[in-house]
């Protein structure tokens, strides 16, 4: 049994075998094969290494002809590999001691080679894990061969073991049997873990190397909840897994029966709790959480079906869905807010150097006029089926705000001058994610209809810490004081100003912020649609006047730790037992 520590990202909890995915997708099927099989098994890997090495010589010769015989040596260390007698006969060994599958067997072996380069000092020697995984991922594909199955088709429950998955692979995750997902990579607020909270399947992510540490077949406990991810667990802690399952279940009817409960404080204040949403179809499901309307529809997700540019009519269909589905409650739809980890990187040749400060958000609709036109065109149209508010991300100045304004004025004339319905009155705010936006918030304050805080990206920027990166996510947290000043100087601002502010990152599903939100002075939170129970039943148990002493005193510390640790007793003074998220 081993227990590693991760980053949560969807709370709850998963029990099923292991199955690892790399770029290719490949899955191994079987872990063992029944005692008959085992010689059949053997020759399936004696052919696959012949059948790995013959691929590997002719890429050798063709290479060795194009750019010379140096440049083919890479290929040699591969061959060696395939080669040698002793990781032949380990693999040979565990199919014939343990009845394991070849390709059970293989990736067993090659992995564990993975594991020991990854341990080595020398940096050089440590470029050899990459090496071993492309061996290990010729020779299953040579033992699997037709018998590979993709991810649409998993005949079980099973959690999804990966080193990293772009937004378009866990999209796709939704219509599939996989019921936990484990990843290498990520950091709490990257688009793979909003996607995966919104798909709702308890999740680990930034957990290192475990792809490397996971065989096909291997037991797995993902317990989103604590951060955790076991691998082959004993019958005890299985055991206790499997009742911690059934009490998490009950947690969820309880705080589905809040659904019905309005979000207001002990003393008599209304928060507003929205729902953030992917896709429009999630519309609907937000009112089964109980949320006052949708904070926050990320338009940019229709990229995902991987076919380039939506059309105006296939926008204004997913904007009135999204509308007809929210019934009347208010739909914040935000412009799409492309480049960084979403879309555009993987369509350009050359990626950008850094891309969470390039080409993104509104500096990419500005530069694509047509199609951030076509989009506002998109909007307008499905403004009639319902109470929209438009939102423009990452706002850095004045002027883009005037020109993103001047756009939709544009498209509006266009509609007017085609007759086409629209309403004329949608208010138009910004995201406040920038330290920039943040300093200039009176003068934008003035000209804005709204303001939502993506803390995602705020912290991003004010810590310069990359959200999605796990190496640092240790430093990614809203319990910085500069964070605190922050949004304390901008929700007072707006207050004075007499401007709407809300605030939609993942800190707004956080039960360890709600009282330090609630006291900064903000009534309006957006977020994950599964996180709103919890906030609400929070919201339900105190008092404006106790959360502001929260707040005042949060603002004193030096320290995010000490920010935390307070704010963390605070939280459970009010709601004794273990906060599920
Ligand atoms: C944010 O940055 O906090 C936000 C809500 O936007 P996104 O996560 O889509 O960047
Ligand atoms: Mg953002």
């Amino acid at each position: 049994m081993e227990i590693i520590q991760g980053i949560s990202v969807a709370p709850g909890i998963a029990i099923a075998p292991a199955v690892v995915l790399d770029a290719e997708e490949y899955r191994i099927p079987h872990r063992h094969v029944a005692p008959g099989q085992v010689e059949s098994e053997l020759n399936r890997l004696a052919r696959a290494l012949e059948s790995s090495i013959a691929e590997l010589q002719e890429q050798r010769t063709a290479l060795a002809a194009q750019l010379g015989h140096d440049a083919a040596d890479v290929f040699n260390w591969h061959i060696g590999v395939l080669r040698d007698a002793s990781v032949r006969r380990s693999v040979e060994q565990l199919i014939r001691a343990k009845q394991h599958s070849a390709a059970y067997a293989a990736s067993f072996v090659m992995r564990s080679h993975q594991r020991r380069f990854m341990q080595m000092s020398d940096p050089l020697l440590a470029e050899r894990i990459r090496d071993v995984r492309d061996i290990e991922r010729r020779l299953v594909r040579h033992i699997l061969g037709e018998s590979r199955e993709d991810l649409a088709h998993l005949s079980r429950e099973v959690v999804l073991v990966a080193h990293d998955l772009s937004a378009s692979q866990t999209a796709q995750i939704s219509g599939t049997r996989a019921v936990g997902v484990v990843l290498d990579a990520g950091g709490s607020t990257s688009h793979t873990a909003i996607l995966l909270r919104s798909l709702g399947r308890p999740s680990v992510i930034g957990v290192k190397d475990v792809s490397t540490r996971v065989s096909g077949g291997d037991l797995m406990i993902v317990d989103g909840t604590h951060q955790i991810v076991i691998i082959n667990p004993d019958e005890a802690t299985l055991a206790h897994y499997r009742s911690e399952e059934q009490a998490y279940d009950r947690l969820i009817v309880e705080l589905q029966s809040l659904r019905e409960l309005e979000p207001i404080t002990k003393d008599g204040t209304r928060i507003r709790l929205n729902a953030n949403i992917e896709f429009p179809g999630e519309a609907k499901t937000t009112r089964e959480y109980g949320a006052d309307g949708v904070g926050l529809y990320r338009t940019e997700f229709l990229f995902l079906r991987g076919e380039g540019e939506p059309t105006e009519q296939e926008q204004c269909r997913a904007y009135a869905a999204a509308l007809k589905g929210a019934g009347g409650r208010p739909v914040t739809i935000r412009t799409f807010d492309l480049g960084a980890d979403k879309y555009t990187q993987e369509k350009h040749y050359e990626q950008e150097r850094n891309p969470m400060l390039g080409l993104r958000s509104i500096r990419y609709s500005l530069q694509n006029l047509d199609m951030f036109k076509t989009q506002l065109r998109a909007i307008l149209r499905a403004s009639v089926h319902g109470p929209v508010r438009l939102m423009f991300p990452l706002i850095i100045s004045l002027m883009e705000f005037r020109q993103a304004k001047m756009t939709l004025h544009d498209a509006m004339e266009d509609l007017e001058d085609e007759g086409v319905p629209f309403d004329r009155d949608i208010p138009v705010g910004i995201m406040m994610e920038t330290p920039a936006a943040a300093l200039l918030c009176k003068e934008l304050a003035r000209e804005v209809g709204f303001m939502s805080v993506g803390t995602n990206d705020m912290i991003q920027y004010m810590l310069a810490v990359d959200r999605g990166n796990e190496r640092v996510s240790r430093f990614f947290t809203p319990s910085h004081p500069a964070i605190l000043r922050v949004l304390r100087d901008v929700i007072r601002t707006c207050q004075r100003q007499g401007v709407d502010c809300s605030l939609c990152g993942e800190m707004a599903g956080e039960p360890l912020y709600t009282l330090l939100l609630l006291g900064l002075g903000l009534r309006d939170f957006s977020m994950a649609p599964r996180n709103i129970p919890e906030i609400k039943k929070l919201v339900r148990l105190v008092t404006i006047p106790q959360v502001e002493r929260v707040a005042r005193k949060a603002l004193t510390f030096e320290t995010e730790r000490q920010v935390t640790n307070y704010l963390r007793d605070a939280t459970k003074k009010v709601l004794p037992g273990d906060p599920i998220y």
